[in-house]
């Protein structure tokens, strides 16, 4: 049919491809089962619609660049009873991006900081959202590299576009004046304009050392705080359970974390 033809030429010229694809099957099953041309219609619309948010989101998962991709589901709340639930339930409605404002999780290694931070980075791409997850170390390299080559402010949209950019493991790297000052201008930048969630094994008592100047790091915590949700996390790591589970037993019974 000429008709036919056409239509569905029409379809891919208006960029609506998925429907251009469905469209003999979906026409097919529509005279089965004797569909009105509205129910038609938006069956067909819907298809493309669902495939473009797929493909969104899928762009935007590899973009976001998680280490891995663990679900605030598959957190184990009653391991780390110094975490209240319900403030992770609510960060995970998103509420916090939507204002604007920053999660920081406090904490020695394996409590599941990083853990929390993609699962919530997860919540806000199945959401639409844009996010980027980065480690400090890669943050300042890249910051650096783009510095050295002259590029740093193209550079700069990578980390003030995504509306919630994850900073993992800051603590573990001492920064210089000058790397210190490039996370001083992004957290300024980002300040009231998009959200971050922030990890850190480190005190904030110890940031002035962390970032070599006092005062950079007084300007600094007070804008990253001003708007933030801070959880801390006191207690054993989850990696340790893994090994338990294992058998090998590294550490004296006395210590061990009760089996939750
Ligand atoms: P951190 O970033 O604080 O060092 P991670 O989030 O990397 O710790 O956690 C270490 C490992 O243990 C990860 O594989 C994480 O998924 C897992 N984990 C940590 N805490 C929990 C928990 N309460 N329930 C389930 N898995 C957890
Ligand atoms: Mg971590």
């Amino acid at each position: 049919m000429v008709e036919l033809e056409h239509t569905r030429s029409l379809l891919e010229q208006m960029g609506l491809l998925t429907a251009a694809q469905l469209l003999d099957a979906q026409l097919e099953q529509s005279l089965h089962s004797q569909q009105t041309y509205v129910q038609f219609l938006h069956d067909l619309l819907s298809s493309e619609q669902q495939e473009r948010q797929r493909k969104s989101r899928e762009t935007r998962l590899k973009l976001a660049r998680m280490p891995h991709h663990k679900r605030l589901e598959e957190f184990d709340f009653t391991f780390q009873p110094s975490i209240d639930k319900r403030q992770i339930e609510e960060l995970g409605t998103l509420a916090f991006v939507a204002r604007n404002e920053n999660v920081i999780f406090l904490g020695p290694p394996g409590v599941g900081k990083t853990h929390l931070s993609v699962g919530l980075a997860l919540r806000a791409l199945d959401a639409g959202m844009v996010v980027y997850y980065t480690t400090l170390s890669r943050l300042i390299g890249d910051l650096k590299k783009a510095q050295t080559q002259g590029h740093l402010e193209r550079r700069w949209r990578i980390y003030l576009r995504p509306a919630l950019l994850v900073i993992d493991e800051v603590g573990y790297m001492q920064l210089n004046r000058q790397e210190a000052e490039l996370l001083f201008r992004l957290i300024s930048e980002r300040y009231e304009h998009g959200s971050v969630i922030l990890t850190s094994n480190k005190y904030f008592s110890d940031w002035g050392e962390l970032l070599s100047d006092n005062v950079l790091a007084t300007a600094l915590l007070d804008r990253l705080l001003h708007h933030a949700h801070v959880v801390n996390i006191r207690g054993q790591t989850y990696r340790l359970r893994d090994r338990l589970k294992a058998g090998i037993q590294t550490v004296p019974p006395a210590t061990l974390p009760a089996d939750g």
